[in-house]
Parts: C-alpha cells; structure tokens; sequence
C-alpha cells in the first residue's frame, strides 16, 4: 500500500500534544474503570479507535441494492450512480492495510443485505464467506471489527415489498440478522443493528427547505422504481418518508438485537443514531420538541442496548421558531454545514443522558476539500470526547467517518469526508494528512493505556 506521508513531524507533536494537554491518559482512565459490561455484553478492553466505511458507498456494483435501481432511473434525485465505488468489494484487504497503516485498532464496516440474500429467503453462504474474510483479515491485522448489519441499502426485493413500510419488514430483517449472526458472530468485536434509521426524521429539521421540486423527484423517482421492479410500491430507509417507516425501524432493531443475541449473548449490540448537538437559544426554544421527536423513541428502545452508538457531523442552534442558520461569522464546511467540532461533545452527553448507556462514537467527520481543516478538526472533536469522558461518560471508542472518500448517496462523489483519496480510475488509496494526526492521537492514547 502506496501511502502519502506528508504530515510534518511538527504537526504530529502537535497532534499528541493536544492530546496530552487534554489529558488522554488521565481521562481515558475513569471511562476503563466504569462497569460497562452490561449482563451478557462484553466490550473489548480497550478503547476501540477506528475508522469506519459502509458496503454500498465503498464496495461498488452492489446491482441489488434498492439504491442501485433509484441511482438509474428516472427522474433520480441521485446527482450520480454509485458504480464501482472505491472497488472494496475486491480490494478490502487494502482497506484493512490501510486502517492498520495509519495506526487505528478497529474498523468498522457493513455486510450488504442484497448480496446476501439476493431474493427473499435465498440465503448465500458463499457471500458470508466473503464477509467471514473480512472479519478474519481484521483479525490477522488486529483491529477489532465493529460490523453493522445494515447501513441503509436493502434487497430490491425488500424494497419492492415496501421497504420499512411493510409490515413483515421486522420478520424479514431479524431472519438476515439471525442468518448472518450465524455465521460470522462470533467474528465480531461489536454489532450494530440499524444506521441512523432516525435519519429521515432529522431531515425535517433542517433550518432551510429543500430546493423547490426536490420532493416531487424524489416521489416520481420512488414510483418509477416501483414500475421497475413489477410492484405498485418501492421505498428505501433513507430517502422514503419517515413516520409509515418508524414503527417497524424500531421493531426491526428490536427483533434483530433479540436475533443476534439468540446466536451470541455476549455480543455488545446497539444501533447508530444521527445525533445533532442541539442547543437551545433564548426562550421558548424548540430543542426539546425537535430533540423528543428526532430522538425520543430511539433513546427508549437504545434502554435495553449494550449501547448507543453516537454520529455527529455538527450543531444545531434552535430558538422558539425552530432551527437557525449556523451564526453569520461561522467557517462554513464543503456541504455548508458550520466547523463545530466541539458538537461531539453536546451529541455524546446527550445520548448518554437520555439512555444511561456507554457510548460508542460510530461516526464523526467533516465535509472539506482542504484536508487541513480536517486535521484541525480532528483534535478538537476528541478533546470534547475526552472532556465528557473525564466528566465520567462511558465511552468505549472513537470511529471517524471514513476511511475514504465514498459515494455519498444522493451526493455521488463530490463530498469528501475521507482519510484518504481514492483515485476513480485505478482505485489506488492515499493517505491524507489528517490520517496521521488522527493515528497519532490513536496511538498515544492505545500506548497509554498499555
Ligand atoms: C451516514 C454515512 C454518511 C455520512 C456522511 C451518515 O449519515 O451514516 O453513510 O456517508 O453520514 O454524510
């Protein structure tokens, strides 16, 4: 693995010194001594520092997918297709090279559903075997794999079923998830049910509306795939309307905790939420309904999880007439969000406030064409990780979303939130700076903990 090391010496001093001026090893120190094993859970010992990447957006030809059949008709509210991806379905190997490389001992991936169970109930062993693979090179490599069992992307055939719309939707995840636990759980370092199935939720809280005919696209793009697929309905967890989706997201983690357990009862189970960190500002404030709407539900299911997983990507600032514009003077990121990196912080006290759980932080990240806000951010978003760890939150790892640039779902290829360059012609990964200040945190604080 060809990797671009061109942080300077100076900036990885400053990397570990931020961290030590944030008191890695002292805060690291009360989160260990926490009893986090729940009956039944067993956390790695150490703290999991990883990178993480999801099947559809890296693999590439995932032809099965519900996204794969929106991505290419039309209308498609898809910018792009995600065509070969980053290739990982072939090149994972590289991928693991490459967590290794930059120092990190865990990753966290996801086991494509379609690939799995290409129609209903046709259930491939040779495509867990695949994944066995992976699970097996993270061993030999070790990083402890965090594995979700889906990130979005269903079976065609599921979507065509009405997707999380459909009633039996929680019987035919908890039968994947059980299928899968089979054969690969007792692989797994840790497992998460559902990704951000809250998601579509939070995106009614944005503080601008979406561009005028984008909701017409999206619903012509839904009833043309149904067309398509020889259905009269087609929806997909995270462009489908939220609330004919909700009550069977929540069933469908309940049964596939219940499934994963039934074959691994010490597995750690959770789900990953988007969890904004969400401030109130003045009287009247809107936080709460948004946080008890958004979240709610979620927190009380994640009650009886090993624990909740945290994904934040920024702020909110709500006042009594909802949700504002970041403040006039704010550094905007690539995709217009504000740089608050602190907002970690806010999502993970939050998360553990409202569930009692440890938390595992299974996304963190920022959208930027210039890799050295990246690395600035970095360092600030852990320090406030370190901060509500010193103050006695359980946090048991720090996942940074991604290991790569990817397909951004509905914004194809132009986000960039990787730690490294994937070059679209020949695949080659390289390394940005900002890996390295993330490595060197990671193995200052691993060291420590020896
Ligand atoms: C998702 C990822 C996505 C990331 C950055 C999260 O919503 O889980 O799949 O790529 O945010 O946009």
């Amino acid at each position: 693995m060809d990797t671009k090391s061109t942080l300077s010496r100076r900036e990885v001093l400053q990397a570990i010194s931020v961290a030590a001026l944030g008191g890695f090893a002292s805060a690291t120190a009360p989160a260990r001594a926490t009893t986090l094993a729940l009956p039944g859970a067993r956390f790695p010992d150490r703290f999991m520092w990883g990178a993480a990447t999801a099947g559809h957006q890296v693999e590439g030809n995932n032809t099965n997918a519900d996204l794969w059949l929106l991505e290419h008709v039309k209308p498609s509210i898809f910018v792009e297709p995600s065509g070969d991806a980053c290739n990982s379905f072939e090149l994972w190997r590289t991928d693991l090279d490459l967590v290794k490389s930059i120092g990190l001992n865990a990753y966290r991936f996801s086991l494509e559903w379609s690939r799995i169970e290409p129609e209903p109930g046709a259930l491939s062993i040779a495509m867990l075997d695949h994944y066995r693979r992976i699970l097996d090179g993270c061993r030999e490599r070790q990083l402890l794999p965090l594995v979700t069992f889906n990130h979005f992307t269903a079976p065609r055939w599921f979507a065509a079923q009405g997707g999380w719309e459909n009633k039996a939707a929680p019987d035919l995840f908890a039968r994947f998830c059980e299928f899968a636990a089979r054969g690969l759980a007792d692989g797994i370092s840790v497992a998460t049910t559902l990704n951000e199935p809250n998601l579509t939720r939070l995106l009614k809280w944005l503080p601008l509306p979406f561009p005028p005919g984008y909701d017409a696209a999206r619903r012509e793009m839904l009833a043309v795939a149904a067309r398509a697929a020889g259905s009269t309905r087609f929806s997909a967890a995270n462009v489908s309307d939220p609330e004919p989706m909700m009550p069977q997201l929540l069933e469908g983690h309940r049964r596939a905790r219940a499934a994963i357990k039934s074959v691994r009862g010490d597995l750690p189970v959770g789900v990953s939420l988007a969890i904004v960190d969400d401030q109130a500002v003045g009287a009247n404030s809107r936080r709460d309904q948004k946080r008890a709407e958004v979240y709610g539900e979620w927190m009380e299911v994640a009650k009886a999880d090993d624990f909740i997983g945290v994904q934040n990507y920024g702020r909110q600032r709500l006042d009594a007439s909802g949700p504002m514009l970041p403040p006039a003077d704010a550094e905007l990121t690539h995709n217009h969000e504000e740089f608050y990196p602190a907002s970690l912080e806010g999502a993970i006290r939050y998360a553990h406030e409202a569930t009692g759980r440890p938390v595992i932080v299974t996304e963190n990240g920022i959208d930027t064409l210039d890799d050295s806000r990246r690395a600035a951010y970095i360092p600030l978003a852990i320090e406030g990780m370190k901060r509500a760890m010193a103050s006695g939150v359980p946090v048991r790892g720090y996942i940074h979303w991604s290991l790569m640039d990817n397909f951004e779902w509905v914004f194809g290829y132009s986000p960039r939130l990787g730690l490294s360059e994937v070059d679209s012609k020949t695949f080659r990964r390289t390394l940005k700076p900002s890996a390295r200040v993330l490595g060197a945190l990671a193995t200052h604080d691993l060291l420590a903990g020896r």
